[in-house]
C-alpha cells in the first residue's frame, strides 16, 4: 500500500514515511528494515481506530549485528497491552551475543493533543505525546539490570500517530519534576498520518 502525504509542501510517499530532522544521530531510522517495521507496528496499534478502546500499544526491539552492521528488529514479549500502556519485558543480551541492542521502540496509538480515558482507572492521556513517566522510569530500571549495566544503553522511543520521540537517557533535566510528564520531541517526524 502506498500513501502519500503533504509536509510542509513536499508530498511524501510511504516509502518515507519517518522523516528525520536533523542533527539527527541515531541513523537505525533510515534503513528501511526498521520502517517497514515501524509502520506495521503502527498499523498493529490501530492508532486510528474512532474508538480508542480499540487501540492498543505495541513493542519491538532494534538490534544491531554487529559483524555486518546489518539492522534488524525482535518482537519483545508482552505481557498486557492496551490503549495507554504495554508491560513487556526487555530482551536479554546473552541471547544476542553478536549484536547491539540499539532502541526499543514502542507505540502510542494516539495523537498530539489528542485526550481520552485509559482502561486503567482513573488515567488518560494528557495530549502531550512523547514519552510517559512510566517509560522514562522504565527505560532508567532498564539500565540498572545487571545484563544491562555495562553495555550499551539502548534509547527508547515513542512511536505516535504523528510523531517518533526519543526518549534521551542523557538528559537528567525535569527527571523527577512535576507535572508529569517530560518529553524530548521531534527527533524524527513521522509524516504518515499527516492531513493534508
Ligand atoms: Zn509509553
Amino acid at each position: 500500500m502506498t500513501t502519500t502525504t503533504r509536509v510542509n509542501g513536499v508530498v511524501h510517499v510511504d516509502s518515507a514515511c519517518v522523516q528525520c530532522l536533523t542533527p539527527f544521530s541515531d541513523s537505525s531510522m533510515d534503513h528501511q528494515v526498521i520502517r517497514n517495521r515501524l509502520m506495521n507496528l503502527s498499523d498493529e496499534s490501530n492508532p486510528r481506530a474512532s474508538n480508542p478502546d480499540d487501540r492498543i500499544e505495541r513493542v519491538t526491539a532494534i538490534l544491531r549485528d554487529a559483524p555486518s552492521g546489518q539492522f534488524f528488529t525482535i518482537d519483545v514479549t508482552v505481557d498486557s497491552a492496551d490503549q495507554c500502556r504495554s508491560y513487556w519485558h526487555a530482551l536479554d543480551p546473552a541471547g544476542y551475543p553478536n549484536a547491539v541492542i540499539m532502541a526499543y521502540v514502542h507505540t502510542h496509538p494516539q495523537y498530539l493533543n489528542e485526550r481520552f480515558r485509559c482502561k486503567e482507572p482513573g488515567t488518560s492521556t494528557d495530549g502531550r505525546g512523547g514519552g510517559s513517566d512510566l517509560d522514562w522510569r522504565g527505560m532508567r530500571s532498564l539500565y540498572r539490570l545487571p545484563q544491562y549495566r555495562d553495555i550499551f544503553k539502548p534509547v527508547f522511543y515513542v512511536l505516535a500517530n504523528d510523531f517518533v520521540y526519543k526518549l534521551d537517557p542523557s538528559k537528567k533535566r525535569g527527571v523527577d519534576r512535576r507535572p508529569i510528564l517530560r518529553w524530548d520531541k521531534g527527533v524524527c517526524k513521522w509524516v504518515r498520518f499527516v492531513a493534508t
